[in-house]
């Protein structure tokens, strides 16, 4: 997705390029920019990506199971057609960022933003600024607690029943046969599992980087009660120990920006290069 703006409720314009070869999409990439005025670009993508400016792959996805795109130079395609400051972060960080800034994170200076879509990944924001180190957060690939009884396997392709594993669009997808948008009956079954596998891996977002409030986005977010029933299933998982009465309801929360927190997150990177 490719748009221009100053923010969520002042995007010029937008462009979806479906993310086929890096040579492909980048080249469609570097055209929409080539032919607009910016001040700053912010590059908020999927991952693993390196994001530490001191590396001298600033910019490149790292390792990937996506065909093509291990070591592929986004940072570099956008230099090659602009000459401003450009920030690179992943999604969720931008994401966690414009949700601070503009939508469900506002006035909290910890915010946790995790997307449950095809794959399940999270960000956050600590003070104003997004959190990485030697790597990004990669919160969809804890390790959860299994939901006794449940014997699926996972599809994490690395870790097997990760939260990821678990809990992604994907694993919904295989293990009813079908989409989370054509559950039908299933529905209600599937927001237990799924609510049971969230608030495992959030009990552990909790418990060591303190978020003030949990914004939850993706296409799987969607399902009727998905929200409240992991807030339910996070209070009871942390048992009464440290539980403020902020975590007790309107602690997991759908994103204030909507569908819109991934691109308002790149224009809010966009805006902290300059
Ligand atoms: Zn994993």
């Amino acid at each position: 997705m490719c748009a221009v703006g100053r923010g969520p409720h002042d995007i010029a314009d937008r462009v979806r390029i479906p993310t086929t070869t890096p040579t492909e999409t980048l080249a469609a990439v570097q055209d929409y920019f080539a032919a607009r005025e910016v001040a700053a670009v912010g590059i908020a993508t999927f991952g693993p990506v390196e994001t530490r400016t001191s590396h001298a792959g600033f910019g490149r996805i790292t390792s990937t199971p996506k065909p093509g795109w291990e070591g592929a130079d986004l940072l570099g395609a956008l230099q090659a057609v602009v000459d401003v400051p450009i920030a690179v972060d992943t999604d969720v960080n931008g994401a966690a960022l414009a949700e601070s800034r503009w939508g469900a994170g506002v006035g909290c200076s910890t915010v946790l933003y995790v997307t449950v879509g095809t794959g399940l990944g999270g960000g956050a924001v600590v003070g104003g600024r997004t959190l990485g180190g030697l790597v990004h957060p990669e919160m969809g690939h804890v390790r959860v607690e299994r939901l006794a009884g449940d014997r699926f396997e996972g599809v994490c392709p690395f870790h097997g029943d990760c939260l990821e594993g678990m809990a992604s669009g994907s694993a919904l997808a295989v293990r009813w046969g079908r989409p989370a948008a054509r559950l039908g009956a299933d529905t209600a079954a599937a927001v237990e599992i799924e609510a049971h596998y969230l608030a495992a891996g959030f009990h552990q977002f909790v418990y060591t980087l303190a978020p003030e409030v949990i914004v939850m986005g993706g296409g799987v977010s969607h399902l009727p009660g998905l929200h409240p029933e992991t807030n339910r299933k996070l209070v009871e998982s942390m048992a009464g120990y440290a539980v403020q009465p902020e975590h007790r309801s309107g602690f997991v929360v759908a994103p204030g920006l909507g569908d819109d927190s991934g691109i308002a997150g790149a224009i809010a990177l966009a805006q902290m290069a300059v």
